[in-house]
């Protein structure tokens, strides 16, 4: 994919704020600091547009990215941050429900973890929640470069049975360093726009 075009559109916390043109949607989801931005970034080709995050779990809006004037990524707030407070949680979880359960332009959820570690409780959840709204989800297990090449085979297969993944979603081997997965990921987001 050629992105030509890539502009904040914006950064809503309700859903009289989302969008109206109707265009298809992909949102990315993922742990505070797992590599979100990074990947978006990648993905555009652009340095920064997505903000890499200095402070995990500070976001708290839904990010709209126009891309090529066809199709939006949005950035959802990162979870699972320790010092966040019951008051924001809770929030954080109402401005997820709504935007999940009504936005009918969603066609499939990106769901970042790191490929070196075991899906946390935080992350099963996330995909459980995603599930429960019948959501298709593509595991992007990022930060493939950290692990070296002998052991990518059993953490990708750890990520895969931690999820217990359907034979409906995707687990796609990633790296923001290398590029690695980066056709891949735009020949399987290009399958839901
Ligand atoms: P976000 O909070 O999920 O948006 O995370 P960021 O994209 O800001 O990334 C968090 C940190 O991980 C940053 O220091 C990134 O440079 C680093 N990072 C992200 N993706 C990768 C990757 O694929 N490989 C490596 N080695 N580092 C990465």
């Amino acid at each position: 994919m050629k992105v030509n075009n890539a502009e904040i559109v914006i950064s809503a916390v309700s859903q009289k704020q989302y969008p109206g043109d109707r265009l298809p949607e992909i949102a990315l989801a993922g742990r505070s600091n797992v590599g979100k931005s990074s990947f978006i970034n990648k993905l555009i080709n652009r340095k920064n547009l997505a903000r890499t995050s200095s402070k995990p779990g500070k976001t708290q809006t839904l990010n709209f990215y126009k891309i090529n004037e066809a199709f939006y990524f949005v950035d959802v707030p990162g979870y699972g941050y320790a010092k966040v407070s019951k008051k924001e949680r809770e929030k954080w979880g109402g401005m997820m429900e709504e935007y999940f359960q009504t936005r009918e332009t969603l066609k499939a959820v990106v769901l970042i973890t790191d490929v070196r570690h075991e899906p946390t409780r935080d992350d099963i959840q996330m995909y459980d929640f995603l599930k429960h709204f019948d959501l298709p989800v593509i595991i992007v297990a990022t930060k493939l470069d950290k692990v070296p090449k002998n052991k990518r085979a059993q953490h990708l297969k750890r990520t895969k049975n931690t999820f217990e993944l359907g034979p409906e979603d995707y687990l796609l081997p990633f790296s923001s360093e290398t590029g690695e997965g980066k056709e891949e990921a735009w020949g399987l987001l290009k399958q839901f726009l």
